[in-house]
């Protein structure tokens, strides 16, 4: 049976991009408060919006196959991604090979992804607007679609009225 890996996902709608999440994340997995070390990212997108972005645990995730020394696997019971420290060299393959930007190599040149926090994410915890949730990918796909389309009968009303 496929298993449905879920991934912490952010609501645009929400994100305040206040980066709350970024220390949280850092404090939790090294022990410091330092953005550079989050395993998310807050983005701050002037004038479109702000969005916070971490690991999606793809199926057949790029960035295992791009890692040219086996240092990436994926777990089969929830699909984080574990790096093996000792093969890891910071060359950045994977970070070339993720689509979404949530791979990044550390000042210490080892990979650093998103591991769900043994299943109790602490930046879904402390953000102060609620704007993260565990989310599987077909979720977020039906819930993109339904936004979609009740924008466009929106903007189909506005433009019979002003008719
Ligand atoms: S803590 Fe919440 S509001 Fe702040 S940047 Fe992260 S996701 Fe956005
Ligand atoms: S779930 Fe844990 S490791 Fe993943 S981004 Fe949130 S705080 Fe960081």
């Amino acid at each position: 049976m496929v298993k449905i890996h879920k991934f912490v996902s952010c609501d645009p709608d929400l994100c305040t991009g206040c980066t709350v999440c970024e220390y949280a994340c850092s404090l939790e997995k090294d022990g410091v408060f330092n953005p550079i070390r989050s395993r998310i990212r807050a983005l701050r997108v002037y004038p479109s919006g702000n969005l916070a972005i971490a690991c999606r645990m793809c199926e057949d995730a790029p960035c295992v196959i791009a890692c040219p020394r086996d240092a990436l696997q994926q777990s089969e019971e929830d699909g984080h991604i574990i790096v093996d420290e000792d093969k890891c060299n910071g060359c950045g393959w994977c970070v070339e090979a993720c689509d979404f930007g949530a791979i990044t190599v550390g000042p210490d040149k080892i990979a650093i992804v998103c591991d769900l926090c043994d299943g109790e994410p602490k930046c879904i915890d402390v953000c102060p607007v609620e704007a993260l949730s565990l989310q599987s990918r077909e979720t977020k796909a039906r819930k993109s679609r339904i936004s979609a389309t009740a924008a466009r009968i929106l903007a189909d009303a506005a433009s019979e009225a002003d008719k």
